[in-house]
């Protein structure tokens, strides 16, 4: 059994060694938390982005795409907040020298708690058998309750010292809480600072008429300053959504996760506007259409958790994370958030311009309360990449490394290998390309014997392979071998289109969502 941070480690490995992601200027030595996406890389990430797009804008007739630009007027990061509160609480271990967000080291704390009750959970349900009643146990049993009331308690003191932004009492609890730098073991440590995340530049050419600018640290502002815009140019009615895709940016206090948390990234954030009062009812509905997004990918729904927020960000009224279990344990994937009216009313205030919206319903003008669904490319990324990679016990014996992608998001769809380089093998494989190329993205290859091939593609993540062999000359039929379960199929060249076009369907996979929604 490898332990979590090898199986994290050859994580990376297989994404440098694969063309998918690797550190930035890495011949310099790279970029601390900036990463680059190679030819594999990319074709993940634009069909996470397009598989996102498709559920989000265009399967709503309620949701329209926009594409706002990466520098904002500064006010806008005032009106945000961004300026005052966007802050990390960092604390720096005096013997290791490392850096940490407290907050997060008092979590992983938290966390550990509910491991432990989770273990004897575990533990009982295994004794009791069928009759175990989990809801019971967890009510009744003395050691459970005191592992998850301490943990309640620890979040409920963390949340009221950062909303007091009482940092020494951040401190005092980590040192209470006996919690160790990871790295040197030491509980050295020096007090706690809010540290801002926004990266700061300057627009102009010369010194006297410059302005300061940021880096957007979230792509939410550009689709709150267009709501008008859009509202009145695509003349909206409540509830609708505006949707983007885009890079955003943030200092980060600690980047040592890999795509998990990087300086420059990329979100995918849809700002729903509803009438005020209705955002309960909108709140929990977009927890569970987001849910079954991420469930249509086919992926064990035991990945996948809600974790309700304690302490709110300055602009909610409730906020749930839907965490996924990463290499290294539960995180957030994507935030759920009810903003309230916090965004717009705070832009209203800030320009001088009316942002309402007039329901001809009730006859009167408001500020509308948003939902908001937001969720990092990356994260998605590492999250589907690190879940896929799995080593096979065959039953020759032998093991396999075989990165099983959901076709619908995989870079490669299918690889097409003329079994020897001769006999006229190679141009019929061109042929199929030609035939494929069109509607998915194919690779051509002839070195090494099948088998090896075959690994390759398997380890590349590719769904699908077609061989082509001495008898596609005589009756024109090929092998269509499946990457998962390694089964093989001999079908004629012209069956192959219409079953790889149903395999790699947008509205096959997508459709899918109904079944964790009805
Ligand atoms: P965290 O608590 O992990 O720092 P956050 O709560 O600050 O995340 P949000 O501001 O809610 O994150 O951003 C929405 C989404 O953007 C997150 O769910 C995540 O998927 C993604 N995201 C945020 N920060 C980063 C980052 N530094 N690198 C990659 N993705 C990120």
């Amino acid at each position: 059994m490898t332990n979590t941070n090898d199986s994290f480690k050859k994580v990376i490995s297989h994404a440098k060694e694969y063309g998918y992601v690797v550190q930035s200027s890495e011949i310099y030595d790279g970029l601390g938390a900036v990463y680059d996406y190679l030819q594999n890389g990319v074709e993940l990430k634009n069909n996470i982005k397009e598989y996102w797009w498709k559920a989000m804008v265009q399967l709503h007739e309620n949701i329209l795409g926009i594409d706002s630009a990466i520098f904002m007027h500064p006010t806008t990061w005032k009106a945000s907040g961004h300026v005052d509160a966007f802050n990390d609480p960092l604390i720096d271990n005096k013997d290791s020298k490392k850096r940490y967000r407290a907050d997060v080291l008092i979590e992983e704390h938290a966390e550990k708690l509910l491991q432990k009750a989770h273990k004897e959970i575990n533990k009982a349900a295994k004794r009791f058998g069928d009759d175990f009643d989990e809801e019971m146990f967890k009510e009744t049993n003395p050691r459970v309750q005191s592992y998850l009331s301490k943990r309640e308690d620890i979040l409920q003191r963390m949340a009221k010292h950062l909303d007091a932004n009482d940092l020494n009492a951040v401190k005092e609890l980590i040192l209470e809480l006996e919690i160790a730098c990871p790295i040197s073991g030491s509980k050295n440590w020096t007090d706690v600072k809010q540290f801002n995340l926004m990266f700061g530049t300057e627009i102009g050419a010369s010194a006297e008429n410059s302005m300061k600018l940021y880096l957007r640290p979230e792509t939410a502002q550009g689709i709150f300053v267009n709501f008008l815009q859009v509202q009145k140019s695509g003349r909206m009615k409540l509830p609708f959504g505006i949707a983007q895709i885009g890079k955003a940016f943030r200092n980060e206090i600690v980047a040592r996760q890999f795509i998990f948390r990087m300086r420059e990234f990329e979100q995918m954030e849809m700002q729903f506007f509803i009438k005020p009062g209705t955002q309960h009812e909108w709140y929990e509905k977009w927890k569970k259409r987001r849910l079954a997004w991420h469930l249509s990918l086919g992926l064990d729904k035991e990945n996948y958790r809600f974790h309700k927020h304690e302490k709110l960000a300055h602009y909610a009224d409730a906020a749930a994370d839907i965490e996924f279990n990463f290499p290294f344990g539960f995180k957030e994937l994507e935030g759920i958030h009810s903003r309230t009216d916090f965004d717009l009313s705070s832009h209203e205030e800030h320009s001088g311009k009316k942002i309402q919206y007039f329901d001809n319903d009730e006859n009167k003008s408001y500020v509308p309360y948003v939902i908001e669904t937001s969720i990092g490319v990356d994260r998605m990324f590492l999250a589907i990449f690190s879940k896929a990679l799995q080593e096979e016990s065959l039953e020759n014996g032998t093991t396999r490394t075989v990165l099983k992608l959901p076709a619908i998001l995989a870079p490669v769809k299918v690889a097409v290998l003329p079994l020897i380089k001769k006999d006229g093998l190679p141009e019929i494989a061109h042929q199929i390309i030609d035939d494929l190329k069109w509607d998915m993205n194919t690779v051509y290859d002839e070195k090494d014997a099948v088998g090896r091939r075959y690994r390759r593609q398997d380890a590349a993540g590719t769904p699908f392979c077609i061989t082509v062999d001495h008898q596609t000359i005589e009756d024109r039929t090929v092998t269509l071998r499946y990457r998962d379960s390694m089964e093989q199929k001999r079908l004629s060249i012209e069956e192959l289109k219409p079953i790889l076009l149903n395999e790699v369907s947008m509205s096959s996979w997508l459709q899918r969502m109904k079944n964790f929604t009805d």
